[in-house]
């Protein structure tokens, strides 16, 4: 890892952001901002914060309004959610929505395994990414609802992000949307939900580390 505190606040947010996805992927949890001085050689623990602010305000990380701990570095999310991935090296990781979920195979390099469920009628909906493309899946009819508006996932009080999600059939995501009065978007097959995420996700591409 880079251990030069440079003024380009990009390359401090690339191995800050790698620790804190590691950390995450690891044990669950993000890592202390003394941790992520060391890991950044910043200067100050007032040069993490800010830094930390940087890195929210351009979306890299949501933190607890109230006590500023991470609760997300995106794809992940630090916090139980829905889309739960396995990686092909063992480890487990939440996601904060369907196609950050997809993306967890970009951000690390290898295999996933995703389990979710249909937001809808909570069917279970699980979704292989293999080699960067859509593998095993099931049910057969499993779509992703996507709203382009959701820019960034926000953490919904039940840990759910609200507007990009799997869902078990197209005709479920219809249902859904009679219920509640949901923001305009798009079904998209699982293909195309994972183009989505490359577009996210590939500037990120191995961030995570690889297989550990
Ligand atoms: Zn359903």
């Amino acid at each position: 890892m880079e251990r030069t505190f440079v003024k380009d606040w990009r390359g401090v947010h690339k191995a800050a952001l790698a620790l804190i996805l590691r950390c995450i992927a690891d044990h669950g949890s993000p890592p202390s901002p003394a941790e992520l001085q060391v890991a950044t050689a910043a200067p100050s623990a007032e040069t993490v914060q800010h830094m930390l602010q940087e890195m929210e305000s351009r979306g890299l990380i949501f933190r607890d309004p109230g006590s500023g701990s991470i609760l997300a570095a995106y794809p992940l999310s630090a916090v139980p959610t829905p889309h739960r991935v396995r990686l092909a090296d063992g480890r487990q990781v939440q996601a904060m929505c369907a196609v950050d979920a997809l993306g967890v195979a970009l951000v690390f390099g290898q295999d996933t395994h995703i389990s979710s469920r249909c937001r809808h009628c909570r069917a279970d909906i699980e979704v292989s990414v293999v080699g960067e493309r859509i593998g095993a899946y099931s049910p057969a009819s499993a779509v992703v609802w996507y709203t382009p508006a959701a820019v960034h996932c926000a953490v919904a009080a039940e840990g759910q992000c609200p507007y990009i999600n799997f869902f078990c059939s197209r005709e479920h995501v219809k249902d859904w949307k009679r219920d509640l009065s949901a923001p305009r978007g798009q079904i998209l097959p699982l293909e195309r939900a994972l183009d989505r995420a490359r577009a996210v996700f590939n500037p990120m591409k191995g961030l995570g580390g690889g297989p550990s």
